[in-house]
């Protein structure tokens, strides 16, 4: 370790903790430790951690007062993870048809920090979050960097939308405690024209940093822009993803460029959820002593390990705006196969994304939403060798269903090429086989459409099967 990992470690994280109010150095220590955990401390830790929270919910929090006495439920009935089901699920408009009746009424105003998610599925949802909870996520976040070489005081380049890259006065505290502590050095994605793209490669140059971090999505276009350019990259050690669910073309083209391992992250700060990919990339480990996570069917009923349903979380650490058995919208399964890394924890063998953009076919099966690029992307055994050419000069693409259930292929060319578009057919006829009665046609276009968040996903559906 250098001398300024060493200046942040003892000095400028534990002051910015006294002056922020936060407690980021203890609870690094805290998760360290947890890493080594057996199943049954991660049971015992989580069972105390819910009780104490269903307690306070019961106590102080209106809306969930209200609940537990309508269906006749005692806060003492939930003991465990299990006991959960007696609760039903808290969705996206139940929180915002009671946003006051969540509100912790003992809490400090200080200690509640007001958020919003980035709008991905349309409406933000309002929120407040526990300013230690934050400490907690912080922490949990650091620990995983270290487990890929990267530590405290290591400089990062951050490349993404709103939900990595807030605005922020220059000035400010905050901005301060990133640059000068997490020594994170965030720009924005929003422009991805060749101008903003050499904009970031000169800042990416100038700083050097250890790790470059962002959306799945903007790293693929700068990576791209870098290739295109034949530009030389400074020795990188790691390339962290978040906020979208990484496509296998982008982890590959990543690094490839970047000449460094691609680490994905799932979280949701609506929620509580964080997990990270540890060095054996098999799935996702759990911050089990963060957030206790359910996969359950639509109306909450828990599923198997292995099934893929909806992300249903318990954030055990919010108590200004608790959230019990809250579904995020996001589709996913356990991976119950034991992590050859040794770490207890659960993981999420695939996180599919939002159950908006399940994308199904006409007789109302859904399609992996890895199964998408698969059809289209050469990498995987599946095209034949001659079509190798033809994708070289797909630049990005987007899967779009309508409301009729009738797909769109979005193919972005990385440039504006000559030959016969007719030769892209093949790209058609994969999917066909799979959307059986859907129409399903090629278009060539200028630009992938965004979402309102900023992110890029590859598939947006508006169709629902059922
Ligand atoms: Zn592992």
């Amino acid at each position: 370790m250098g001398l300024y990992n060493i200046i942040d470690k003892y000095l400028l994280l534990p002051v910015g903790d006294m002056l922020y109010g936060s407690s980021v150095h203890t609870r690094l220590k805290e998760f360290r430790a947890f890493d080594h955990f057996d199943r049954e401390q991660i049971s015992v830790l989580q069972n105390q951690k819910l009780q104490r929270l269903v307690q306070h919910c019961y106590i102080n929090v209106p809306y969930y007062k209200a609940l537990f006495d309508r269906l006749n439920i005692k806060p003492e009935d939930i003991q465990t993870k299990e006991d959960l089901s007696i609760l039903p699920v808290l969705t996206k408009q139940i929180i915002r048809d009671n946003f006051n009746d969540l509100l912790a009424s003992n809490i400090n105003p200080k200690n509640a920090i007001k958020c919003s998610t980035g709008g991905s599925t349309g409406t933000p949802l309002q929120f407040c979050k526990d300013r230690s909870e934050w400490s907690g996520q912080k922490a949990a976040t650091l620990r995983a960097w270290e487990w890929y070489g990267l530590h405290l005081g290591d400089k990062i380049f951050s490349l993404g939308g709103n939900s990595i890259v807030k605005k922020k006065k220059r000035f400010s505290y905050k901005n301060i405690y990133d640059t000068m502590i997490m020594r994170n050095f965030k720009h924005s994605s929003a422009d991805v024209s060749d101008e903003g793209m050499s904009q970031h490669y000169e800042s990416l140059m100038q700083l050097k940093p250890k790790a470059i971090r962002g959306y799945g999505s903007s790293l693929y276009i700068f990576a791209r822009y870098i290739e295109r350019f034949n530009l030389p990259v400074c020795p990188i050690t790691v390339v962290l993803t978040t906020g979208e669910v990484l496509v296998p073309e982008y982890r590959r083209k990543l690094e490839q460029v970047f000449q460094a391992p691609v680490f994905d992250e799932y979280g949701a700060g609506d929620g509580g959820i964080l997990s990270h990919e540890c060095k054996e990339k098999k799935g996702l480990h759990i911050e089990e002593s963060l957030c206790l996570i359910e996969i359950t069917d639509k109306n909450g009923s828990f599923l198997p390990d292995g099934y893929i349903g909806y992300v249903t979380t318990t954030d055990l650490e919010n108590y200004v705006f608790p959230f019990l058995r809250y579904q995020v919208g996001d589709m996913a399964y356990i991976d119950p196969s034991p992590c050859p890394c040794g770490r207890k924890t659960i993981r999420l063998g695939e996180v599919l994304g939002r159950a908006g953009r399940l994308i199904y076919n006409k007789q109302g099966v859904p399609i992996s939403p890895t199964m998408l690029p698969i059809m289209l992307y050469p990498d995987l055994n599946y095209h034949k060798l001659e079509n190798q050419e033809l994708y070289n000069k797909i630049d990005r693409f987007q899967i779009r269903q309508d409301k009729l259930g009738d797909i769109q292929i979005l193919l972005k060319m990385k440039d504006k090429i000559n030959e016969d578009y007719s030769k892209y057919d093949f790209i058609r006829s994969n999917y066909v086989k799979h959307f059986i009665g859907s129409e399903v046609t090629l278009l060539f276009v200028d630009s992938i459409p965004t979402l309102p968040s900023g992110k890029e996903d590859y598939c947006v559906s508006e169709y629902f099967a059922f």
